[in-house]
């Protein structure tokens, strides 16, 4: 943040010297020379100029300009040079190298990946499964889900990698390509990789943007948006200004449909970003990577709207890390509306946009050696341990939850949630080293604060069960035989995860049912501490019991004579059930009996 406000300073000045974009389709790459290209870059991307790429310590920024465009900044005093023009494969004078994969290859390696390893690799059909629709013109968003047991749902942290919102970064799907092919050949062999896979659900979207990449080969390989008509003569949506967080901020993409960063009529307009977000909303991923070019840099957290600083610190702590892995440098995404914003507003914390290559489109051998540089960099992202896995169930049932979670040394600000998956009640987070307190809620639910410390370097595994309002658990009290002071009691749907119990009696009925003195028969956290103490394990209104969630499963006789209820009295009884560390589970309705 510090580092964009001292640039706007400068770029204030420059300001006055860029025209508004006047759009157009991408027909020039060129440079423009500048003492100062972050601030020139701001200022370019401001004006609605397709400036994404930011050349570490150059001395020019670098532009993808359509004829008009071209025209503007030349009369406003700008020499663009020229470094390559806008050219299909189908016109000879292709700008494509050789060696990349367009979309059928890129589909067919995903096809034999499936082939040859059946229980490790599967695809699917993003538009189908998560919908709203095929694009547009008619494509599907594949992914290739890549884990042990591959046909299984399993219930472990889910990674997704996504590639090419931007069509003309080539080098963007080789990137896939290439994470897909060493995770593959490693698996069995490579014992960290072999882990990883073992326990994880990782997910490649080699090209989120299919119709975009189409036009980049076949009609105009600096082609970066989708394909949307916008009803006014021109085309495409930039799919990575047009995710819902800050997609209306002060830094979002252009409101000109003829520009390059125009982020679309509404925020999530387009169906590409929609099939994405109902995605990460089902699957809940722990981390997200995604690729862009050019530059060499991991961009951190969001642009100009405020994040808390300890979340803040954190999410540029762990990036600038991820960085050094591969050598890269890190900075301030281009503009708000990105695929990475959506997630740190909905999904994770640890998302992250890199951009790779020194150009868009460089020789094929230069993919696959930034693939190479890029290693390291992705199996530390693969790697990385992240705060805590937990789960939250029904405390009753025993049924996965679909919950809210709050951390409270995380001041969020602009509507940020974190939330279970709905499948098994998962989440995992992201947190800065130290003592939380985790707030668990659900609709019909008791809310739960949960302590956790976040230590690096490992997990904290967490289980919340989170007990319904109005909870009751069966319980039956009844005399048995024709003498006083046998007692038999059942209960039923003992709530998952009770490991020990109490069933409190009250002599003191002379008042409303369950509100007698006598140990209280209101199972409220003060009572139950209360009890602790007396209420040794094996005494007879005490029930510890080994296993959680078979808290007595069969009805229990006091033995005849063990208590001299005389015939007449009567006794309110209550069961409360209790998890680890006594925290209160639930409790029945009140009952009153007559011996
Ligand atoms: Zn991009």
């Amino acid at each position: 943040m510090a580092r964009i406000l001292i640039a706007l300073l400068v770029a204030s000045t420059l300001a006055a010297q860029v025209p508004l974009s006047p759009g157009g389709d991408p027909y020039y790459r060129a440079k423009l020379l500048t003492a100062s290209p972050a601030s020139l870059q701001l200022v370019l991307a401001a004006s609605g100029y397709d400036t994404d790429c930011m050349p570490a310590g150059a001395d020019f920024v670098e532009v993808v300009l359509s004829p008009q465009e071209y025209g503007v900044l030349q009369q406003a005093g700008f020499q663009p040079i020229v470094l390559s023009t806008a050219a299909p494969l189908s016109a000879l004078l292709g700008d494509i190298p050789v060696g990349y994969h367009d979309l059928t290859a890129v589909h067919n390696i995903l096809l034999a990946k499936e082939a040859a390893y059946p229980t490790l690799c599967k695809l699917h059909n993003l538009s189908t499964e998560f919908g709203p629709s095929l694009t547009v013109e008619g494509r599907a968003i594949e992914a290739i889900k890549i884990s042990a047991n591959v046909l299984v749902d399993e219930d472990e942290p889910n990674i997704l990698f996504a590639l090419s919102h931007h069509a003309r970064e080539i080098t963007t799907p080789e990137q896939a390509l290439d994470i897909i092919e060493r995770l593959t050949a490693g698996y069995g062999v490579n014992p960290v990789i072999t882990n990883l896979l073992n326990t994880h659900e990782v997910w490649v979207v080699p090209v989120v943007n299919p119709d975009g990449v189409n036009t980049v080969w076949t009609s105009n390989n600096l082609w970066r948006k989708n394909r949307r008509n916008n009803g006014d003569g021109t085309f495409g949506v930039d799919l990575n200004r047009n995710y819902p967080h800050l997609w209306s901020s002060a830094c979002a993409g252009s409101t000109v449909t003829s520009s390059e960063t125009y982020r679309g009529p509404s925020a999530g307009s387009e169906i590409e970003t929609q099939t994405i977000i109902n995605f990460s909303r089902a699957r809940r991923f722990a981390k997200v990577a995604d690729f862009h070019s050019y530059g060499r840099d991991v961009l951190l957290s969001y642009v100009c709207s405020p994040i808390p600083t300890s979340v803040g610190g954190h999410i540029d702590a762990q990036g600038t890390a991820l960085a050094a892995l591969s050598g890269f440098g890190t900075r301030d995404p281009s503009a708000e509306g990105e695929h990475q914003i959506f997630q740190m507003k909905e999904v994770t914390n640890y998302a992250y946009l890199i951009e790779m290559n020194l150009a868009f489109q460089p020789a094929y051998i230069e993919a696959q050696s930034e693939a190479v540089l890029l290693w390291p960099m992705v199996q530390g992202f693969l790697n990385h341990v992240l705060a805590v896995r937990g789960h939250v169930t029904d405390a009753l049932s025993g049924l996965p939850l679909t919950a809210n979670l709050s951390v409270n040394t995380i001041a969020w600000t602009l509507g940020e949630t974190r939330t279970t998956r709905a499948l098994n009640g998962s989440f995992d987070m992201s947190l800065p080293a130290g003592a939380h307190l985790l707030t668990v809620s659900a609709s019909g639910y008791q809310t739960q604060v949960v302590p956790m410390t976040a230590i690096t370097g490992s997990t904290a595994s967490l289980n919340i069960a989170l007990v319904p309002h109005a909870a009751a658990f069966n319980i039956t009290l009844s005399t048995t035989g024709g003498g006083a002071g046998n007692l038999n009691l059942a209960l039923a749907n003992i709530p998952a995860g009770t490991t020990e119990g109490f069933t409190l009696f009250s002599f003191d009925t002379s008042g409303i049912l369950g509100q007698g003195t006598l140990l209280g028969l209101r199972a409220d956290v003060f009572t139950i501490n209360c009890l602790i103490q007396p209420m040794l394990p094996g005494g007879i209104l005490h029930w510890p019991w080994p296993q959680s969630g078979v808290y007595p499963q069969v009805p229990w006789n006091l033995p005849n004579g063990s208590l001299p209820f005389p015939a007449g009295l009567q006794v309110d009884g209550q069961a409360a059930a209790l998890g680890p560390g006594f925290s209160f589970l639930g409790a029945t309705q009140p009952l009153r009996i007559t011996f």
